[in-house]
């Protein structure tokens, strides 16, 4: 079955799904930081890359990822209609997504991505996982 909107009119509906979901996922996580006692942060450090979250001094950069735009594979986030569309597309987001890491890593920078998903309280020991270095630094015991 096509998809009833165009192109054009399903990328702004996705558009604003995606600011919409950003910011409540990137709140989500400052929550955790609060929660775990994380200090120095930034949040939407103007550097080439734009990470959702900086730890100067650490030198670590972290991402948030929507599970749908960044192609996770923890529940069925591709819409069927146009589905080749989207395949391609989130292909290209996936790309880009390794070349900024890369462009990090190159810095020597550590890049730190996290799911949306893991940022559900049973998902949480696993976004905990990641944050360990963090974790670590800021002295606190887990
Ligand atoms: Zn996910």
């Amino acid at each position: 079955m096509a998809d009833i909107f165009d192109h054009k009119k399903r990328s702004e509906i996705m558009s604003s799904v995606r600011s919409k979901d950003n910011k409540s996922t990137e709140l989500k996580l400052i929550q955790v930081f609060d929660e775990y006692g994380i200090k120095g942060w930034r949040r939407h450090y103007n550097v080439k890359g734009h990470p959702d979250f900086v730890f100067l001094k650490e030198r670590i950069a972290i991402f948030v990822d929507g599970c749908f735009w960044h192609g996770h594979d923890c529940r069925n986030t591709r819409p069927s209609d146009n589905a080749e569309y989207w395949a391609t597309k989130l292909e290209r987001n996936k790309k880009h997504d390794k070349e900024i890491t890369d462009l990090f890593e190159k810095r020597g920078w550590s890049v730190i991505r996290i799911w949306e998903c893991e940022l559900k309280k049973k998902n949480q020991d696993v976004l905990l996982r990641k944050l360990t270095r963090l974790l670590y630094q800021n002295g606190t015991a887990i």
